[in-house]
């Protein structure tokens, strides 16, 4: 099985740029950016992230706000703040090279067991097994896993299935071609079986069970949230500025964004530590779906906007906006209020 499916890996894989280092540093900025995000839209940030940032000591040695920049867009910035964290331990205990031993690589922060295993596996060659969403996919249809994606008794199987199945011959090529099929062959709907190359190994294809594994958790409806945000301005015209907060981790992660609030307009203006004029005029309404939330943010304007500047809220020029990481929501938030 496992020859079959690196024969076929040589044969069709995708050429994408981070398959063509092993350098662990590169590997491990790749797997962090492809959590939760699509390979097309990686490549152009990965690109401008490790020109850069080219090695671990460039990323340490860089402040928090530009490294956001090159992350804004990609979402999910906590990422980029734990990947940051975790380069500055490997520069500071190991010198800046990503320790070969899992135990010491599991330890950094933001490195999960994937994460671990991607990098042990494809930059050390070590047979380090690896469970994302498509292996997940694939080992559910070809094992025929019958119980539910993310229950912790399916976790810890698949887990140990993927270590079964590590090869120690290119055991970072396995783990990819894992990947890759389960991205371009075994997809979620309409898996292109004709195409696989296990299609003799697998249960679910040989039981016509394909349509119904892997078996998904009965998913929650996300819950809705009604925010106000307010952009406050200062000055007119090309020098006018907006008053931007940094501080509120669970929704940006440590972005500047747009004071917002569950409360009033001017609730969020008293939160963030600026005066203004509030416009009671509403001047539009943003909708923004975030993993387990839906936002919906009544935005408003403010003008005259003054108060102590810090760490935590001051006021931004357009060219300093360029500069600094926010968020997508922030940017439409922006858009809705200064373009109008
Ligand atoms: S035969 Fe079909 S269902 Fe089975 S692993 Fe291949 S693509 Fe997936």
């Amino acid at each position: 099985m496992q020859d079959k499916l690196l024969g076929w890996y040589d044969e069709a894989a995708r050429h994408l740029p981070w398959r063509e280092t092993r350098d662990a540093y590169a590997i491990w900025v790749s797997e962090i950016m492809l959590q939760q995000t699509r390979v097309e839209t990686v490549i152009p940030y990965y690109e401008r992230f490790l020109a850069r940032f080219p090695t671990a000591e460039a990323l340490a040695d860089a402040d928090e706000d530009t490294v956001l920049s090159y992350w804004s867009g990609l979402g999910y910035y906590r990422r980029a703040r734990l990947l940051h964290a975790g380069v500055r331990e490997v520069v500071a205990r190991f010198g800046g090279e990503v320790p070969e031993d899992p135990d010491a690589r599991r330890a950094l922060p933001g490195v999960g067991a994937y994460t671990a295993g991607a990098i042990g596996s494809i930059a050390f060659d070590r047979p380090e097994p690896i469970v994302d969403g498509n292996v997940t996919r694939v080992l559910a249809r070809l094992l025929r896993i019958h119980t539910p994606v993310g229950a912790t008794a399916t976790t810890k199987r698949l887990w140990k299935e993927a270590a079964r199945l590590v090869p120690s011959e290119r055991p970072g090529d396995f783990n990819q071609a894992l990947m890759e099929l389960g991205a371009i062959v075994c997809t979620p709907r309409q898996p292109r079986c004709e195409e696989c190359p296990l299609v003799l190994e697998c249960g679910a294809h040989e039981h016509g069970e394909v349509a119904v594994l892997p078996v998904s958790k009965p998913k929650k409806a996300p819950v809705v949230a009604k925010l106000s945000a307010v952009v406050a301005t200062s000055g007119r015209g090309a020098g006018r500025k907006v008053w931007l907060v940094r501080g509120d981790t669970a929704l940006f992660g440590g972005l500047w964004g747009v004071p917002m609030s569950e409360e009033e307009p001017r609730d969020a203006l008293r939160q963030a530590g600026v005066r203004a004029r509030l416009q009671s005029e509403l001047v539009g309404t943003v909708e923004h779906v975030l993993t387990h939330r839906r936002l919906q943010v009544a935005v408003y304007r403010a003008l005259g906007a003054r108060g102590t500047e810090s760490d935590t809220g001051r006021l931004f020029s357009n060219q300093e906006l360029e500069g600094v990481g926010i968020s997508t929501l922030t940017r439409k938030l922006l858009g809705t209020a200064l373009l109008r």
